[in-house]
């Protein structure tokens, strides 16, 4: 089976929490805190992987997920980081965030990218050794990895895209020019899945060929076969249109012509224009008093596509065609690589009077967007920084609110990254 379009979601590994503990020895009372950080969550990575043609893999396995970095100890020892995730994707997997369409990431140039980041760590107690009496049990827990949604699309990196009607020699003549070994029938829709073929034309030049499914009139809207295919074929720099002209299936090739262009336009505007070579194959079957031939040559150089006669059953005209698509190719812009266009959505700073307070035993835990972004930005070794940070509750009322609800002295607040004792 192919497939070439998944939805899944990734999400990093979750930081391991600070430690809350204090130093012990022999003969000293009480020591001063030595909890030591949470590590890092491990974060899910794209990879690309030559040996892979589809994303067949990601049919059975919906979810990634990076490891959990473990939590810091006492002694000031670090907890382990989390183990990052690679995920093997084929070249041309191009990521969108499944939301917006919009694209993340296009996994051509063979670099490595960082889909879903692992939270932080959180800092244990250790850090807070100046701690003044406000927060005398405090450590971060660690924050949450990076979660998202995306859809991975195959967007095969080919030079040339060949195109035509089911049956016309399409993968004939990628078997006969490449390496590639499609499968070939005299029935239509022999080929299901597109086919990559290198071209060697000479010592050190060469191409790739793609070889989709046939097209057929109405695939464009998804009548059938092809449309979910031509996507392979949208970064091609070349199309080279294979045309019967021998008359051998009773069709027409100027009609048969025009119908694949109306495809392709129907498809997408831009891949109409991209430039086309016309390979005028099986005139080997062509009968001697057949005009097929001189017509579509006619139809397709006024239009400025030009045609090449080729048998790709007996080989005859096709070492020209390699070196004439070859040759063009030389005057052609690279393959497209898709430019990300996806922004990260600005985080909303809410309403501090949005709060809601969850009382379970001893532990008063706290929410509220306003307050969320308030603690991932306050730098808690910083005294002035906790100072604000107490200000900032005490202004707008969260302690307020507490005591209203019944908050005791030595009861825990748990306020996202962070947990302290309650003082008055
Ligand atoms: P595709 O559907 O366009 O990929 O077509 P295929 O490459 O599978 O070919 C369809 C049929 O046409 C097969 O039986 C081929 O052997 C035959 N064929 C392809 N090219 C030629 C040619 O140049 N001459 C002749 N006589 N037969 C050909
Ligand atoms: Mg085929």
């Amino acid at each position: 089976m192919f497939v070439d379009k998944v939805r899944i979601t990734v999400s990093g590994g979750r930081g391991g929490d600070g430690a809350v503990a204090f130093h012990r020895e022999k003969y000293v009372a009480a020591g001063g805190p030595d909890g030591g950080d949470g590590g890092h969550g491990g974060s899910v990575i794209l990879r690309v992987n030559d040996n892979l043609s589809t994303l067949l893999d990601f049919r059975y396995k919906r979810k990634y997920a990076a490891q959990a970095g473990a939590a810091g100890s006492g002694g000031l020892r670090s907890g382990k980081r989390g183990e990052s995730l690679v995920i093997q994707v084929p070249r041309g997997t191009v990521v969108r965030d499944a939301e917006s369409g919009r694209i993340i990431v296009d996994m051509s140039t063979g670099e490595d990218f960082v889909l879903a980041k692992g939270g932080r760590g959180g800092w244990g107690n250790g850090r807070f050794a100046t701690a003044t009496r406000q927060l005398p049990r405090f450590a971060k827990s660690g924050r949450p990895g990076q979660e998202r949604d995306v859809i991975l699309e195959l967007k095969l990196l080919a030079d040339v895209g060949l195109v035509g009607f089911p049956n016309v020699g399409k993968s004939t003549l990628l078997s006969v020019t490449s390496n590639a070994r499609p499968k070939i029938a005299n029935y239509h829709f022999t080929t299901l899945y597109p086919n990559l073929g290198v071209i060697y034309v000479e010592e050190g030049a060469s191409f790739v060929m793609a070889d989709i499914p046939g097209i057929i009139e109405g695939a464009a809207q998804g009548a059938g076969l092809g449309h979910d295919f031509l996507r392979h074929i949208d970064r091609c720099r070349l199309l080279v249109h294979v045309v019967d002209v021998s008359g051998s299936e009773g069709r027409d090739p100027v009609a048969d012509f025009d119908a694949i262009c109306a495809e392709l336009k129907d498809y997408s505007e831009d891949l109409s224009r991209r430039p086309m070579l016309v390979a005028a194959n099986k005139v080997d079957l062509l009968p001697p008093e057949s005009d097929n031939l001189e017509r579509l040559r006619a139809h397709v150089e006024a239009l400025g596509c030009p045609l090449l006669p080729i048998s790709a059953g007996t080989g005859q005209g096709v070492r020209r065609l390699v070196q004439t698509v070859a040759a063009k190719l030389r005057t052609l812009p690279p393959v497209t690589v898709y430019e990300a266009d996806y922004v990260e959505p600005e985080a909303v700073p809410g309403d501090p009077k949005d709060l809601s307070v969850e009382h379970l035993g001893s532990t008063w835990v706290v929410t509220g967007t306003w307050l969320e972004r308030l603690v991932s930005d306050i730098n808690f070794s910083d005294y002035e920084s906790r100072n604000y940070f107490d200000q900032q509750l005490r202004k707008w009322g969260v302690f307020a609110r507490l005591e209203e609800l019944g908050i005791q002295d030595g009861d825990t607040v748990d306020i996202y990254d962070l947990q302290f004792e309650y003082q008055k």
